[in-house]
């Protein structure tokens, strides 16, 4: 049984139109046509070519991969360069970006709602164009005019692919060991040297062109990161007329073969003397990546929740099909999901897709807002909330995009453990995304060492009273809230200890206790979106306005977040707590 992908509209629309913001957003200069009506008109439209073109896909693109050939080129599974083509076509790639460069104006947040249905479709696909909107940020923000005039219009058109080149085989984590070389070679061009490995999409046929974003170190340059400077690296150079020419020396020397994402191209890069051309200064590359680093992990954020979406969606199918053992009080055997136990496997999905699809859509709009706003303090407020929220969508995003998705195999029972079924493939999909775009111990370790100190912990404050007002406003509206107000209002407390006790700890026992506060902190941040869902489903129930049996769900979800989920915060407090001393204490050679 492979289920069709039944794009979450309903969800979606509910966080668009309660959680967010969008008449705000539309007020804002930038974005001022994008009216609600015409955003909820788009992510409709989006969810039909992601249903229709891209999802049939998925499972093909699983079992035969993409291939390097022996001449070096590579290919993509069938279906693919034609589905990107309609995407193209379509003009979804370029939603986000400044209309000067053919781009539409709308606000990220319409982006990011554009992203998860599309990487629920098959989140192989969508690794191109994620990785395309990485290089055109940082193009945006930092490349000079020439190279802006160049490479943004194809790029934001998709005409054009982007790829990042970070990773080296001894540089990962530790993004400052990068050791391929840029020499200067006349006439603003630089030669580039080395080999970067697992380079999502490096090399395909899909596109024209493509342009790789490479980090690499100039001569003389400061060891570690103060020293690594980003270059435009084209797959073929661009001629005067700015069509793709002469091809660049840069190969793809190898494919890896993966647990998941078969379709999307890993690829090991020689670049040997290949044209670069500098983006923003030397020495600072690094800066240059930070720009777009938030967009990036919000993304892949985005991904952990558009698996489980999917993946939850196609245990729910099959959980209403499956018939198996007799419910209370039943004579036949009955639907699978009537058993209590299958119910709470499906409802933790559930309210595990709710939490993280209202914080990472609040993130994307106040991504927008930092952006766009006239007002400066408005602006910086927003910034800080990004920079706080970031490794919480990531880390705890794509984790529980794991959970979700084991879940919904295990719902499956054997037949999930079963590839023809799909829930395999994913898990196995899923299973990339707490590793790439910094591991999600790296996003744990920036949540604690960088970002708990902003404004002197004045940030992480005023984000730990917003949520207690939201748990307070739960409290007053109706007594069936009352129960998530209170749950909510304990977590928030549990989450000050442990964010006083980390501010304060050594930099040993605060890099011991950054996980589980990581967990802690997307723990209390869902059931802060939950609660803020249940207030909006509450007043929609009360005023009847909408589908009753909708609405009511919603409730439900929320306080079964609140009253069973949230709780586990609780749990991880010791371990925040405790010194990093039993960590340290057994030796290396007997773990
Ligand atoms: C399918 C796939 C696609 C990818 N796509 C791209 C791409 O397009 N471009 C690109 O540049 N890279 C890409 N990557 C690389 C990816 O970003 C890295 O694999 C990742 O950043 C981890 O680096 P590493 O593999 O060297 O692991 P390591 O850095 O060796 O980490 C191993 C383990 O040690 C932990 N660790 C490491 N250092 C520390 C520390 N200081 N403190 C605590 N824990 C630590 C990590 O959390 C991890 O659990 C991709 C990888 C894969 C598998």
């Amino acid at each position: 049984m492979m289920s069709d992908f039944a794009p979450p509209i309903d969800d979606i629309r509910f966080v668009l139109d309660e959680i967010v913001d969008l008449p705000g957003l539309a007020k804002l200069s930038r974005f001022g046509h994008a009216e609600p009506d015409l955003v909820q008109a788009l992510v409709e439209e989006a969810g039909r070519f992601a249903a229709e073109v891209v999802a049939p896909l998925n499972a093909v693109g699983d079992r035969v991969h993409s291939r390097r050939n022996p001449d070096g080129t590579v290919t993509t599974p069938p279906g693919f360069a034609a589905a990107y083509r309609q995407y193209v076509d379509a003009g979804w790639g370029s939603v986000p970006f400044p209309a000067e460069y053919g781009g539409g104006d709308l606000p990220g947040l319409v982006a990011t709602a554009i992203a998860e249905l599309v990487a629920s479709s098959s989140l192989s696909f969508s690794l191109c164009p994620g990785l395309t909107q990485g290089a055109i940020h940082l193009l945006l923000a930092h490349g000079d005019p020439d190279l802006q005039a160049t490479y943004l219009p194809k790029l934001i058109s998709g005409e054009w692919t982007g790829t990042m080149n970070l990773t080296e085989p001894d540089a990962g984590s530790d993004v400052g060991a990068v050791r391929t070389k840029a020499v200067p070679a006349g006439n603003r061009t630089w030669r580039i040297t080395g080999q970067k490995i697992f380079i999502t999409y490096g090399d395909h046929d899909m596109a024209a062109n493509i342009v790789h974003l490479v980090l690499a170190r100039a001569p003389g340059a400061p060891a570690g990161t103060r020293g690594i400077s980003c270059f435009v690296v084209p797959k073929r150079l661009v001629g005067p007329d700015g069509s793709p020419g002469e091809p660049n020396a840069v190969k793809c020397v190898s494919l890896e073969q993966k647990l998941g994402i078969h379709a999307s191209p890993t690829c090991v890069l020689d670049f040997d003397g290949a044209v670069g051309y500098l983006v923003g200064e030397e020495h600072q590359g690094m800066r240059a990546m930070f720009t777009m680093m938030n967009n990036a992990r919000l993304l892949v954020g985005v991904q952990g929740l558009a698996v489980a979406s999917r993946a939850y969606r196609q245990a729910a199918e099959y959980a209403r099909q499956r018939r198996q053992g007799k419910a209370v009080g039943a004579t036949e055997p009955s639907p699978i999901v009537e058993h209590p136990d299958v119910r709470r496997m499906l409802l933790t999905q559930k309210a595990s897709i709710e939490a993280l699809r209202a914080l990472a859509y609040t993130v994307a709009e106040a991504i927008d807002i930092s952006e766009e706003d006239p007002d400066p303090d408005r602006r910086a407020a927003q910034r800080e909330r990004v920079d706080l929220l970031i490794p919480v969508v990531k880390g705890w995003g794509t984790d529980m995009g794991v959970e979700v998705a084991s879940l919904a195999l295990q719902v499956h029972g054997g037949a999930g453990y079963i590839e023809e079924t799909g829930a395999a493939q994913h898990l196995r999909d899923a299973r990339i995304t707490p590793i790439y775009e910094g591991t999600n111990g790296i996003q744990a370790i920036d949540l604690v060492l960088r970002k708990l100190p902003i404004r002197g912990g004045g940030a992480v404050d005023d984000l730990l009273a917003d949520i207690q007002a939201t748990a307070n406003a739960a409290e007053r509206e109706h007594p069936s809230l009352a129960s998530i107000g209170d749950t909510l209002t304990a977590a928030v407390a549990d989450l000050r200890t442990a964010t006083a006790h980390l501010t304060a700890a050594s930099t040993t026992d605060a890099l011991a206790g950054a996980t589980p506060f990581l967990r802690m902190a997307g723990l209390v941040a869902g059931g802060w979106m939950m609660s803020r869902q249940a207030v909006a489903a509450r007043r929609r129930l009360d005023a009847g306005d909408g589908d009753p049996a909708f609405l009511a769900a919603k409730v439900v979800t929320a306080r079964f977040y609140c009253e069973q989920m949230l709780p586990a915060a609780r749990g991880h407090l010791a371990a925040v707590l405790a010194p990093a001393d039993d960590l340290l204490a057994v030796a290396a050679d007997v773990l």
